[in-house]
C-alpha cells in the first residue's frame, strides 16, 4: 500500500511552476507584471538565445527592502493582497504571489533591488529554489531581475522549447502587448547584445502607431462607448480592411492582456457580412471595468477572463463595435504616402540605423547588471520599430487589394467605361476603380431589402402581362408563409387554386422575366432557415439580391453604370458582397508608374 506523503515545499514549487512558467516567454511576462505592478515607467528586458540562456529584466519601481527581497522568493509570498476581500477589489497584475518562486525553483536567479529609502541595494541569489546568497551592494533604485538556465533541472520541459527565433518571437508578441496597454512606460529590448528596439514614453495613438504601424492604424475606426458600466475604447479595422488571418486582435481588461471569446465572438458578429468570409477583423480593444464584474483567478497565467455575465458583455461589445462602424462613414481615408524604394532620405535613414544598431552592442558583463537602462544613444526611427512588430507581407499584400477609394473621389467623375459587360472601370483621384457590376448591384439590393423587411417596402412596378407560375405543393406552401415578407420586397402575388399564384408586380429595380427563379431561390432558402430555426430574414436577402442583380454579360448604359456606382456608395457597406467577395479593386497611379518603371 502506498502511504501519503506531503510534498516538500521545493517539489510543490516546481509542480506548480509548470503551470506559471511554460516558456521563456512566460517568464518575461510574469517579470514585467511585477515591474508595472512596482509602478515602473523604464523597463529594459535583455534576452539571450529565445531566453534560454538569459532573461533580465530591469526596471525602476519601487524595488525592495533586504527582508522583501528574501521573501518574495516564497510561495505565497505577495504584497499586493492580504485578505480575500482584497481579492475581489484587485488592480494589480499580480496576487497569487508565486510567480517568482515557480521561476526560481526552475532556474537560476539574481535579483537585484533597493527601494527609495534603503542606502544599498540588495542581491539575493536563487539555486534550484533555494537562496545561495545574499549581499549588499551599491544600486540604483528599482529592480533587475536576471534568470539563466530556464528548465535545466526540468528536461522535459527544456527539449519540449523551440528554435531560438521561435521562443524569441513569442517573447516578443508578450512585450508588444504591454507596450500597447501602457504607452506611458518606456520599454527598450536587446536580444543577442543588440538593441532591437526602444519604445519612449508616448501617449495611446502614438504608441499604437509605433507598434502597429502607421499603416495599418490609419485604416481603423476609433470607438469609445461605456455601456452597463463597462467602458470600451479602442481601434478597429475598418471592414474593407480585414485579414486573412488570426491573430490582430488585441484584448485588454484593466491594462491586462486577456484572451475572451464572447468578445471576439461579439466583435466578428458585429462586423457581419461587411468582411470577407474567412477574413477577422484587426481591433485592439480596452476594457475598463470593474473589478466585482469579472474573475481573474481562473488560471494561474491569468490569460483567460471569467465574466460575471457573459451575455451582458456580448452586448456591450457587440453594440459598441456597431455603433461605432454605423457612425463612421466606412471609408478609408487614403492619407499613406507612398513609400518610395529609391527615395534618397529614406535610404539614408536606413543606413543610419544600421550604424547606429552596430554601435549599441550592450556588453553584459557576469554581474549581469546591465548598462542598457541608461543608454539610450539610439532613438530607432519610427518605421524600424513598427517593421519589426509588422504583419507578414503576404497578409499586407491581402488587405491592400481590399483597399477601396473615398466616396468622393468616385463621384468627381462621370468617366465610366464597361469592360467585357462585366466590370465597370472608372477613374478616380488616385488612379484607377474596377468595379464587378453584378456584385456591386448584389450588394445595392441586399440592403434595400433588409432595409424592406425592416422599414421601408420595395416599390412595384406593375407587369403589363401578369405572370402566372406554378410551384410544387410543397414549396406552394413554404410561398404562403413569407408571402408577406416577398410583399415588402414590391412583389405583388396573388394566389390562384392549389399551386399556381399570379405575379401582378415585380420590385421596381429588378429585370423583368427573372421571377420564377427569384421565388425558387427564395423558397430553397427559407426552408433551409426554418429547418435549422434560423430568422430566415438575412438569407431570403442574400438569394434575392443574387438573383435579381444584374449578371455578368448584361450591358450598361452609361447612365446606368453612373446610378450603380451612385446606389453602391451609399450602401452602408460599399466594399464587399453579401456573399464575401470584394466589390471593388483599385490601381493607384503609383502602382501604374512602378510597374511602368516610371520609378
Ligand atoms: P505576485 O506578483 O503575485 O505578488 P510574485 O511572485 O510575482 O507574486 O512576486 C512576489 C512579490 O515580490 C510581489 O508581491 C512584490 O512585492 C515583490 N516583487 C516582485 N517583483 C518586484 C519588482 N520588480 N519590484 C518590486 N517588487 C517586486
Ligand atoms: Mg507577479
Amino acid at each position: 500500500m502506498p502511504t501519503i506523503k506531503i510534498l516538500s515545499e521545493n517539489v510543490a514549487n516546481k509542480i506548480a511552476a509548470g503551470e506559471v512558467v511554460e516558456r521563456p516567454a512566460s517568464v518575461v511576462k510574469e517579470l514585467i507584471e511585477n515591474s508595472i505592478d512596482a509602478g515602473s515607467d523604464e523597463i529594459v528586458i535583455t534576452v539571450k538565445s529565445g531566453g534560454k540562456g538569459l532573461i533580465q529584466v530591469i526596471d525602476n519601481g519601487c524595488g525592495m527592502n533586504s527582508d522583501d527581497a528574501v521573501l518574495c522568493f516564497e510561495r505565497h509570498a505577495t504584497s499586493k493582497i492580504s485578505s480575500w476581500e482584497d481579492l475581489q477589489r484587485v488592480r494589480s497584475f499580480g496576487f497569487r504571489g508565486e510567480a517568482l518562486a515557480s521561476i526560481s525553483s526552475v532556474s537560476d536567479v539574481e535579483l537585484k533591488t533597493k527601494t527609495t529609502i534603503e542606502e544599498v541595494g540588495t542581491i539575493v541569489r536563487m539555486h534550484a529554489g533555494n537562496i545561495s546568497e545574499v549581499t549588499k551592494e551599491a544600486s540604483l533604485q528599482g529592480t533587475t531581475m536576471t534568470v539563466k538556465n530556464l528548465f535545466y533541472n526540468v528536461p522535459a520541459r527544456r527539449n519540449f522549447l523551440k528554435t531560438n527565433n521561435t521562443e524569441f518571437r513569442h517573447i516578443t508578441s508578450v512585450i508588444k502587448k504591454f507596450a500597447m496597454a501602457y504607452p506611458a512606460v518606456e520599454f527598450t529590448l536587446f536580444h543577442e547584445d543588440e538593441k532591437i528596439f526602444q519604445l519612449r514614453k508616448a501617449d495611446l495613438p502614438a504608441r499604437l502607431e509605433k507598434v502597429i504601424g502607421k499603416d495599418i492604424m490609419s485604416y481603423t475606426l476609433t470607438l469609445d462607448v461605456e455601456q452597463f458600466g463597462t467602458h470600451v475604447k479602442g481601434y478597429l479595422s475598418k471592414p474593407s480592411f480585414s485579414y486573412k488571418t488570426k491573430g490582430e486582435q488585441y484584448l485588454f481588461l484593466n491594462g491586462r492582456p486577456i484572451v475572451n471569446r464572447t468578445v471576439n465572438f461579439a466583435v466578428f458578429s458585429a462586423y457581419g457580412h461587411s468582411i470577407p468570409k474567412g477574413d477577422k477583423p484587426f481591433f485592439v480593444l480596452f476594457l475598463e471595468s470593474k473589478p466585482e464584474d469579472f474573475d481573474v483567478n481562473v488560471h494561474p497565467a491569468k490569460a483567460e477572463v471569467k465574466f460575471k455575465d457573459e451575455q451582458l458583455l456580448y452586448r456591450t461589445m457587440f453594440h459598441a463595435v456597431r455603433d461605432s462602424m454605423s457612425t463612421d462613414s466606412m471609408i478609408p481615408s487614403l492619407t499613406r504616402p507612398p513609400v518610395n524604394e529609391s527615395d534618397p532620405e529614406k535610404t539614408n535613414l536606413s543606413l543610419d540605423l544600421h550604424t547606429q544598431k552596430e554601435s549599441l552592442r550592450m556588453p553584459l558583463g557576469s554581474g549581469m547588471q546591465s548598462s542598457g537602462q541608461g543608454s539610450d544613444s539610439g532613438t530607432q526611427s519610427e518605421d524600424d520599430v513598427a517593421r519589426f512588430f509588422e504583419t507578414p507581407e503576404e497578409e499586407k499584400r491581402a488587405i491592400q487589394t481590399q483597399l477601396t477609394q473615398p466616396k468622393q473621389a468616385v463621384n468627381l467623375s462621370s468617366l465610366v467605361w464597361q469592360l467585357h459587360n462585366r466590370y465597370i472601370i472608372s477613374q478616380i483621384k488616385s488612379g484607377l476603380a474596377i468595379i464587378d457590376q453584378h456584385v456591386a448591384h448584389e450588394r445595392i439590393l441586399y440592403e434595400r431589402a433588409l432595409d424592406a423587411f425592416e422599414k421601408n417596402p420595395i416599390f412595384s412596378q406593375q407587369l403589363l402581362f401578369p405572370q402566372t407560375l406554378e410551384f410544387s405543393a410543397e414549396d406552394f406552401s413554404i410561398l404562403e408563409e413569407f408571402l408577406p415578407l416577398v410583399e415588402r420586397l414590391g412583389f405583388v402575388i396573388k394566389k390562384f387554386g392549389k399551386r399556381t399564384v399570379v405575379v401582378e408586380a415585380v420590385p421596381a429595380d429588378v429585370r423583368l422575366g427573372n421571377e420564377q427563379k427569384i421565388l425558387t431561390e427564395m423558397i430553397n432558402e427559407y426552408k433551409i432557415n426554418s429547418y435549422n430555426d434560423l430568422d430566415p430574414r438575412d438569407n431570403l436577402a442574400k438569394s434575392f439580391s443574387c438573383k435579381s442583380a444584374i449578371k455578368s454579360g448584361d450591358p450598361l448604359t452609361v447612365d446606368e453604370m453612373n446610378s450603380l456606382i451612385d446606389q453602391l456608395f451609399a450602401c452602408k457597406f460599399p466594399y464587399v458582397c453579401p456573399h464575401g467577395r470584394p466589390i471593388i479593386i483599385q490601381l493607384s497611379l503609383e502602382e501604374l508608374d512602378k510597374r511602368f518603371m516610371r520609378i
